[in-house]
């Protein structure tokens, strides 16, 4: 084993990382090196313990927080203290037990070390997959029933999962005579460890299942159905329970969760339950006032009345046209920003008509202009 090496080392993190970079870099390497996937290699399976070891202390925010006070000396003597199938160290029998007095007392639980002899094994969740789903702002807004197709590790048919071979059954361990545990005599101690045999589970399988090799799990194309309820956001979550991956041999079953992510609409952008689009409205009609239109999610048409004499960047509210509540009722609100747009191909009448009408300023028409133009004209004194 390699247990000296680093723990943060081992899984290439950061000291500081949080509990997602170390699940991810654990399911990484993990993959790299399961017996399943690089057919037993000695080297690999070495490693898989390893970083699994690693994995095991660190995710558990009391073993790590003791792990990075003590270090990782006392972390290996108080593994092998508690039991660890690596053994006990030669000439370690002095000090380890104090050590692995101090790590009982802090994880407040014997036979913690049971990680190196394979303790991990035991009845264990499958774990939780994640599926990333890409959906429009309208699906959003509607909600939707649809179904997708993962590959799954699933129970195993042949076995029911439970890992033996059909016709044949469990057997109670030979090594522990069905009790999980072994005891051991260390100097003055008698340390009690997870059997290596069995793992802990008491029994053994005669013969494992031709199928899934004695891991009461295959992987399996699956096909779920999925009900986006209406309102969801970017980033929201949907939990399929128990749709993960197997646990081994007929443990519970992981979850799956679906990351939903909208894409961005041609007119809306949103914020929680406001939706907000900018409208360009003709400079006669923000002069002379008038209605325009602007589509609905909901596939009507909201009129938006715009008041004689609006500006640019003016925003007007529609209460209750917005996304509706997640898991709850009403609508959010629909702003409509104002984008009052300068004509640029005019005809030759339109052009004659404006300088008839420049003709009519007063600057009267224009306060926000002659204000400016007065504060100029002390600006440079004239
Ligand atoms: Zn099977
Ligand atoms: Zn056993």
């Amino acid at each position: 084993m390699t247990t000296e090496v680093d723990y943060y080392e081992l899984l290439e993190v950061e000291r500081t990382a949080d509990g997602a970079a170390l699940k991810s870099a654990y399911r990484k390497l993990a993959m790299k090196y399961h017996p399943d996937r690089t057919g037993g290699c000695t080297d690999s399976e070495a490693k898989f313990k390893a970083v699994s070891e690693a994995y095991e202390c660190l995710k558990d925010p009391q073993k790590r927080a003791a792990y990075d006070r003590y270090g990782h000396a006392a972390y290996t003597n108080a593994q092998s203290g508690g039991g660890g199938g690596g053994g006990f160290r030669g000439g370690a029998a002095g000090g380890f037990s104090d050590l692995g007095d101090i790590f009982e007392t802090i994880f407040g639980q014997s036979g913690f070390g049971g990680q190196g002899g394979g303790g991990r094994q035991q009845q264990r969740r499958g774990a939780d997959l994640r599926y990333d789903m890409e959906i429009s702002l309208d699906e959003a807004y509607h909600g939707k029933k649809t179904e997708i197709q993962i590959e799954v590790s699933a129970a195993c048919d042949s076995c029911d999962g439970s890992g033996a071979q059909p016709g044949t059954g469990v057997k109670t361990c030979g090594t522990c005579a069905g009790h999980g545990q072994v005891r051991a005599q260390q100097g003055f101690f008698v340390v009690e460890r997870t059997c290596p045999s069995c793992h802990g589970a008491g029994q053994v399988i005669e013969s494992p299942c031709r199928s899934c090799r004695g891991d009461g799990r295959v992987d399996r194309p699956k096909t779920l159905s999925v009900n986006i309820p209406a309102g969801v956001d970017e980033g929201t979550r949907i939990r399929l329970t128990g749709e993960g991956e197997a646990g081994a041999r007929g443990a519970p079953a992981g979850d799956l969760y679906i990351f939903l992510h909208v894409k961005r609409h041609a007119i809306f952008e949103r914020d929680g339950t406001t939706l907000f689009c900018r409208a360009p409205v003709s400079f006669t009609t923000a002069a002379l006032g008038g209605v325009i239109e602007v589509p609905g999610l909901d596939g009507s048409r909201h009129e938006i009345k715009i008041p004689v004499g609006i500006q640019s960047g003016k925003q007007i509210r529609q209460r209750g046209a917005g996304m509706p509540v997640l898991n709850g009722r009403g609508q959010g609100d629909l702003v409509v920003q104002v984008d009052v747009e300068t004509p640029t191909k005019l005809t030759a009448k339109q052009k004659e008509l404006l300088e008839a009408f420049r003709d009519t300023e007063t600057g009267e028409e224009c306060p926000q202009s002659t204000g400016f133009f007065s504060k100029l004209k002390e600006i440079w004194g004239d």
